[in-house]
This record gives structure tokens, C-alpha cells and sequence, in this order.
């Protein structure tokens, strides 16, 4: 008997047993999963055999993501979440830290996690001390009077550019047996891998350069084999799962992360360079440039492949007014929140990532009224030049 149009417009498009394989990752949106024998499903229930039961457990889609991010970053494993904030959450659970622990971190960090760490983490009763990881000296102290569990750095600072040293301070953390994560969404894993450094944990905001194109907001942890209990046991329970199509988009822009990491750091220097050379710019802060104080550290780090795709400068004279009638002058950078994207961004610190501080901690941490941040494109370095240039002349 043929079934019913209500049966058949359920049923009928079900998917057939795969003889064939896709070259491309498919996008599964299924929330659940089911298998011919009920022993296997009990199996991957109870984690003796790999597979998928139910989305915010894991899912293909996703799983071919985490498998090329721990790929790149020559971790064990990666797990991806649906935000970079929740992936620096979830890692930080990982590490077993509970009230009464402390953690020891960088002082510019990103706005986000620096408030999570200073007011929702404190309210829950684990205190941060916020340090200057360049004085290792302030370091260790820190290191040896409060015993963190944790220490949480940038591989590259925000909005002025620092590179962490991170073969020192993992191996300087290790000796009093305090784990390390390192926020690498700056540097990502085609100038450095820090687990190959000795880090414990890597966290991306995948949102940036690891997808690239500006259309998927998402991060990833990627980590060694002990931390997998514990941060999948968290993941599940943070429920911060990345969906399907955030997790395809994700993989197909990191498929050429390599490619855009190349260009926007070749364009980055060059920019960089340019913008030396004008008079209407106070200050240029790129590690690229000799006169950048990780200059040399940075070139071993990275190994001479570049020195990211941000670059930081100061106008002249400048403070709101005229950053403002700067950014409505330019063409083709866009003032935009957020940075990595193939396409040029710039964003004024003073409103967006450091809005929280007081313009007298924004004076502590290196922060001007006239600073702007340029997250440099994979666009021509000379139409990205042009476009400053005549935005600049505007003033
Ligand atoms: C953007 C960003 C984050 C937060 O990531 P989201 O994807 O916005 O949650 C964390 N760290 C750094 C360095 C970032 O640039």
C-alpha cells in the first residue's frame, strides 16, 4: 500500500545508506542520531564508541571543523563553540579552577574577557591579578605569592600590538605547576602554535581570522589529550555548540587561512611602512617595524612569515572629532567592530574595545584619544594606502 502524503512528506526524503563520498564536508543539521543496532547507539552513548547521538554532544558538520583547527595548531583534539567568549569560558572551566583559585593574567587582554575574568569570575570567587607580562620578574612573583591555577594571555596584544613571549612564560607558569592558555586569535596558527610552546590550552575567536569572511561567529579550543574529560564534559553542559552552517562557513574559510594570513601580513608591513612616513601620523605600532619593541621577538617567534594583519597608529593632534570625520572620509575601509575579516576594518578604541576604561586607565595602558586600530584587508596594499591617504588629507 503506497503511504499517505502526510507519511511520504515526512519520510520519503529520508537519507539512503551513503555508497558515495562527498568531497566536501556536508552541512548536518540533524539534531539526533540513530543506528541500525541499538548496541551501537548505547555504545556511543556511553563514549565507548565514537559517533553522534545528539548535537550539543557533537555533530559531523562541527567535528570536521575541530578536526582541521587541532590539525593546524598540532593540538590532540579541538572542540569549537559559538562564540570566542565561550570558547575562552569553557577552557578556563577545563583547568578544574573553582572558588578560591585565582588566575594570573595579561593586563590587555581583549574588553570582553577582561570583564569576564574581573566582575563574573570575582563574583563567583576566583580573583584575577591583572599583571604586565612583559616584566616576568612581576611574573613570577605573582606566580609564587598567589599560586594561580591559571595563567591567560594574547599571543598578540590589543590594540597596541605586544607579543607574548610564549616559550618563557609557559615555561616560567609550568615551574609552579599553573596552567596556561593563550588567546592566539591575533597571531593564529600560521605565525605560532603555542602548544608546540608548551601552552596547555589555545583558544580562538574563530569569528575572526580562522573563518575570515566576517559571516560566522564562533571559537575554538584546541588542546591536549588530558583535557578532553573535562572540557567536553563542560561543553555539553555550556551548551554554547556551534551549529552546522556557522561550523561549514568556519571550515571553508579556513581552508585559506594560510593564503589570507600571507597577503594580510604583506599588506599589513606595507602599510605599516607607509604610514611612517607621513607627517600627519604621531605614532605606528606594528611589530613588523623595527621600531616596535617585540620587533626581534616576533621575527624568531614567528619565524620571519610576517607579524599579523593589524597595525595601530596615532593622528596627529586628534582626539574624537577628527578620528570621526576620518573614518566618514574613507571609501573603502570600513569602520567596523571585529577585525580579521578579508575585507579592511577600522575601529577606534577609545569607543569600542576599550569603552569600559576611564580615560585615565586608558592612559595607563598605552591607549590615545587619536589611536585607531586598521585590521588591513587582503584588498590591493596600495588601494588600501590611498584610501588612508586621502582620508588623512581630509582633516
Ligand atoms: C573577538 C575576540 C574575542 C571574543 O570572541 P567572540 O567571537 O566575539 O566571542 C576574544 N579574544 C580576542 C583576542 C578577540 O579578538
Amino acid at each position: 500500500m503506497t503511504k499517505s502524503i502526510f507519511t511520504l512528506a515526512l519520510h520519503a526524503g529520508s537519507p539512503p545508506a551513503p555508497d558515495f563520498i562527498p568531497v566536501v564536508p556536508p552541512i548536518y543539521t540533524a539534531v539526533t542520531y540513530t543506528y541500525p543496532f541499538m548496541k551501537d547507539m548505547e555504545a556511543v552513548f556511553s563514549g565507548e564508541k565514537s559517533g553522534y547521538v545528539y548535537a550539543r554532544h557533537g555533530a559531523p558538520t562541527t567535528a570536521s571543523l575541530e578536526k582541521a583547527v587541532a590539525a593546524l595548531e598540532g593540538g590532540d583534539a579541538a572542540l569549537a563553540f559559538s562564540s570566542g567568549m565561550a570558547a575562552i569560558h569553557a577552557a578556563l572551566l577545563a583547568t578544574g579552577i573553582k572558588k578560591e583559585d585565582c588566575i594570573l593574567a595579561a593586563n590587555d587582554l581583549y574588553g570582553a574577557t577582561r570583564t569576564l575574568l574581573a566582575q563574573h569570575y570575582q563574583n563567583m570567587g576566583i580573583k584575577t591579578y591583572f599583571v604586565d607580562i612583559f616584566n616576568l620578574q612581576q611574573v613570577e612573583d605573582t606566580l609564587e605569592t598567589a599560586a594561580p591555577k591559571v595563567l591567560f594571555f594574547e599571543s598578540i596584544s590589543n590594540p597596541l600590538l605586544r607579543v607574548a613571549n610564549i616559550p618563557e612564560l609557559t615555561a616560567l607558569a609550568h615551574q609552579y605547576n599553573t596552567r596556561v592558555i593563550v588567546d592566539s586569535t591575533f597571531a593564529t596558527p600560521y605565525l605560532i602554535t603555542p602548544l608546540q610552546h608548551g601552552a596547555d590550552l589555545v583558544v580562538h575567536s574563530s569569528t575572526k581570522y580562522i573563518s575570515g569572511h566576517g559571516d560566522a561567529l564562533g571559537g575554538v579550543v584546541t588542546y591536549h589529550r588530558e583535557f578532553q574529560e573535562p572540557l567536553y564534559d563542560i561543553s555539553k553542559m555550556l551548551g554554547a555548540t556551534l551549529g552546522p552552517f556557522e561550523a561549514y562557513l568556519t571550515l571553508r574559510g579556513l581552508k585559506t587561512l594560510p593564503l589570507r594570513m600571507k597577503r594580510h601580513c604583506e599588506n599589513a608591513l606595507a602599510v605599516a611602512e607607509c604610514l611612517k612616513k607621513n607627517p600627519r601620523i604621531r605614532a605606528v605600532h606594528y611589530p613588523g617595524l623595527s621600531t616596535h619593541p617585540h620587533h626581534d621577538l616576533a621575527s624568531r617567534l614567528y619565524e620571519e612569515k610576517g607579524y599579523g594583519g593589524v597595525v595601530t597608529f596615532e593622528i596627529k593632534n586628534a582626539g574624537q572629532k577628527e578620528v570621526f570625520a576620518f573614518f566618514e572620509a574613507l571609501t573603502l575601509i570600513t569602520p567596523a567592530t571585529s577585525l580579521g575579516d578579508i575585507y579592511s576594518l577600522i575601529l577606534y578604541p577609545v569607543h569600542a574595545s576599550h569603552r569600559g576604561l576611564t580615560s585615565e586607565e586608558r592612559k595607563s595602558v598605552g591607549i590615545t584619544e587619536g589611536m585607531v586600530r586598521l585590521s588591513v584587508g587582503i584588498e590591493d596594499s596600495r588601494d588600501i594606502i590611498a584610501d588612508i591617504e586621502q582620508g588623512l588629507q581630509s582633516l
